[in-house]
């Protein structure tokens, strides 16, 4: 029986909002100088980086639902230094590891320069920067930590910005119960997504970008975007569309891969000071099934976690609606790490991100056909969108700067197989991830076991 749980409706982020009337759909024929088709955080930043180089262009963004309604709307809040797609992927480029390493810098200004544009025009995302806690609970996830701090090192993050934790150094961030040891990394920030997502269509607005809701493109030909209601002609078109890309750009192009997350109740000062979580880092763990949590503004953990990866056929699950068994294995991992406090769950919900064969990330543009797209953030896509569609408005103004020519920039991975084996194989590989985290469990195991290893190196995760 499901419990009492605000379940879906997109997600709680946007719950917390004031409701506000939809913008207009778009009904007959427009001329624009550039159509943007998605609105969630890559479109609208497009839109953000195309109008401070140019001011007088004309931008129009399409977006199916409401703006945010995406993964941009839904996600866990965590604006992150890490590096979306496999940085030895990256390093096999034009620019080798100095490439990847100025992909690095890029992430860790990029998170200042988000907080900083929300400051700049007063949005307010509950933006604060507690870092990151990843939290290991066995000896093998340990070992995790520390090849994964190697080769955040090796890739061009700067020693300063990871920290080697024990026991006692985890407790003095967040006390997680098992913890036998972590990372640190200083410049996670934490923020609400949605204000961040809607302050920002309201920040273009004010720039004179147009905005429709309720308009999905339903074709986009070089020149032309249409929509059921009218169309947009316009030289340049940039889909910004990630995990719902697939009716757009070809369902073995890129994958939907579901994440599902539950808030809890909100917490009493008491209980957060016996959890010890008073520097409001985020906190993620080294498990193969990893969770991300953060501390809300008003005082909830929330949590999130794969539960049900993917849907057949690249189904993109409407609202959010959670299985029960999700928000179920969600809550037994919040009450293994603060068997302390009552972690009632209040909200669930579920989105959906995008990701290329290979978990890279590709931002092209055509000027054959003035089309381009960004997409492929595989999780990490809140300071990403930033980035990566900085790197897209550049590309499309013909410009020459050091963001059009990151690693990312024609980055083309090969396509996704056909159904059922694609369903088989993603599926194939959560099932030997969760196999994976119970036998390094069990055992004790000091190294990521053969079955962990089989399935990263399946899914191409390795780098
Ligand atoms: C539950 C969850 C938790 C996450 N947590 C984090 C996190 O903490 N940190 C992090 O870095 N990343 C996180 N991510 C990933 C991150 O949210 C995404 O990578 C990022 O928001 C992608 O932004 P986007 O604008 O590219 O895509 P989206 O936000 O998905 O926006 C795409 C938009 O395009 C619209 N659209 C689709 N088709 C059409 C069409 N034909 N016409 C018009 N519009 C269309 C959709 O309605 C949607 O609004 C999470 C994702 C999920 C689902």
């Amino acid at each position: 029986m499901e419990s009492a749980v605000v379940n879906g409706g997109v997600s709680f982020w946007l719950q917390q909002l004031p409701a506000v009337p939809a913008r207009p759909t778009l009904r007959g024929a427009v001329t624009a100088d550039v159509a943007i088709v998605g609105g969630g955080l890559s479109g609208l930043w497009a839109a953000y980086h195309l109008t401070a180089e140019r001011p007088d262009l004309r931008v129009v963004v399409l977006e199916a639902e409401r703006v945010g309604w995406g993964a941009s709307g839904r996600n866990g809040g965590w604006l992150s230094q890490l590096i979306a797609g496999n940085r030895a992927r990256y390093a096999a480029g034009r620019e080798g590891e100095a490439g990847v390493a100025r992909l690095q810098r890029e992430y860790l200004d990029g998170i200042a320069e988000v907080v900083a544009v929300a400051d700049q025009h007063g949005l307010q995302i509950d933006a604060h920067r507690g870092g990151n806690l990843v939290v290991a609970t066995t000896k093998a996830g340990l070992a995790r930590l520390r090849a994964r701090a190697a080769a955040d090192l090796h890739h061009g993050l700067p020693a300063g910005n990871v920290q080697h934790l024990d026991p006692a150094g985890v407790a003095a961030h967040i006390d997680v119960h098992g913890a036998v040891g972590g990372l640190h990394y200083p410049d996670v920030t934490r923020i609400d997504p949605a204000k961040l997502v809607r302050g920002l269509a309201d920040v273009l607005e004010a720039r004179g970008v147009v905005i429709h809701e309720r308009s999905r493109a339903t074709s986009v030909l070089p020149g032309w975007v249409t929509t059921a209601g009218g169309t947009v002609q316009a030289p340049h078109i940039l889909l910004a569309t990630e995990g719902y890309s697939g009716p757009l750009l070809g369902k073995r192009s890129i994958i939907p891969v579901n994440s599902s997350m539950v808030a809890t109740r909100v917490l009493t000062d008491e209980e957060w000071a016996r959890v010890g979580w008073a520097g409001l880092d985020c906190l993620s763990d080294a498990a193969h099934t990893f969770i991300y949590a953060q501390r809300t503004a008003d005082g909830r953990i929330a949590i999130g976690g794969r539960g049900n990866p993917y849907r057949f056929g690249s189904g993109t699950g409407g609202d959010g609606h959670t299985p029960q068994a999700t928000i179920d294995l969600l809550s037994a991992r919040l009450r293994a790490y603060f068997p302390s406090v009552d972690t009632r769950i209040e909200y669930a919900w579920s989105g959906v991100l995008g990701v290329t064969r290979d978990w890279c990330t590709s931002v092209s543009f055509d000027r054959a056909t003035g089309i381009g797209h960004t997409l492929g953030y595989a999780g990490h896509g809140v300071t990403t969108a930033y980035l990566a569609a900085r790197s897209l408005a550049h590309l499309s103004l013909g410009l020459d700067t050091p963001h059009t020519t990151l690693p990312w920039v024609d980055y083309r991975s090969r396509s996704w197989e056909p159904e059922p084996l694609r369903w088989t194989g993603v599926h194939t590989m959560y099932r030997l991830f969760r196999v994976a985290d119970w036998w390094e469990e069990r055992q004790g195991s000091e190294q990521t076991c053969w079955i962990g290893r089989t399935a990263g190196h399946l899914a191409g995760l390795h780098d």
